[in-house]
């Protein structure tokens, strides 16, 4: 019998899962964008630099995040997508060369979450009736969905667009606002943002949105508080 987990017509229990999980990275992604952008341009503001090398330094460094986010998460995507597959080929060969060890080792996996030793063989040779033997040995012994495998560059692409999404609000609050005020105006844009991504990422999560909102909104502050500060020390030092 070929192991072969031929199920794509089914409801797939594991999309919805998915998404959401996509939805909470988006959310990091744009967290990161927010926060990095800020505080670097606090710091750019706190030394006294020009409007025009303040808007330099936002702009490179909303291209420099957004392409080293994009690249870190191609890599470790790619590193695990390999791990992934060479374990699916690992397992299709023994289910092949090995029929009656994987099926002793699926019955006693079953049999783990309380079914007894005859219902456990029973459900074997159901599910490797229905050739769907591969699918059962990924995941209750790996923990791996072999239809759903994480494509790198989708990853690289979203964290790249969920980082700019996030940097795009500071970045706009220092080119629009007066001179004068940038810096207060990027801080109050930055903590109403974190504000908003906290609850839509607690929201996501099913968690306490207080306590979430209060956690990024006080770390962002802080965050900004010191970039702030290292910019007015160092500023008349450098400049
Ligand atoms: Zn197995």
């Amino acid at each position: 019998m070929t192991a072969t987990s031929q199920h794509a017509n089914e409801p797939h229990l594991e999309s919805n899962n998915a998404r959401l999980n996509s939805l909470r990275a988006g959310v990091l992604g744009a967290n990161d964008g927010i926060v990095s952008v800020a505080a670097l341009l606090l710091g750019v503001v706190g030394s006294g630099a020009s409007a025009s090398a303040i808007a330099t330094a936002g702009l490179a460094a909303t291209v420099s995040g957004a392409a080293s986010m994009a690249l870190g998460e191609y890599v470790s995507v790619s590193a695990q997508r390999d791990s992934e597959r060479m374990l699916i080929a690992k397992e299709t060969r023994e289910l092949k060369e090995l029929p009656a060890q994987e099926h002793e080792e699926l019955v006693s996996m079953l049999s783990s979450y309380g079914m007894s030793a005859q219902t456990a063989d029973t459900a074997a040779r159901e599910i490797a009736a229905e050739e769907r033997l591969l699918e059962a040995h990924l995941r209750l012994e790996m923990g791996i969905d072999g239809e759903d495998l994480t494509n790198p560059w989708h990853a690289a692409f979203w964290s790249a667009v969920s980082f700019l999404a996030g940097a795009a609000l500071p970045l706009l609050a220092v080119l629009v606002a007066p001179e004068s005020t940038a810096g207060a105006t990027v801080a109050i844009v930055t903590l109403i943002a974190l504000a908003v991504t906290g609850f839509v990422s607690a929201r996501l999560a099913g968690t306490n949105a207080a306590r979430s909102v209060v956690r990024l909104v006080a770390g962002g502050a802080l965050g900004l508080a010191i970039t702030f500060g290292i910019g007015v020390a160092f500023g008349g030092v450098i400049a």
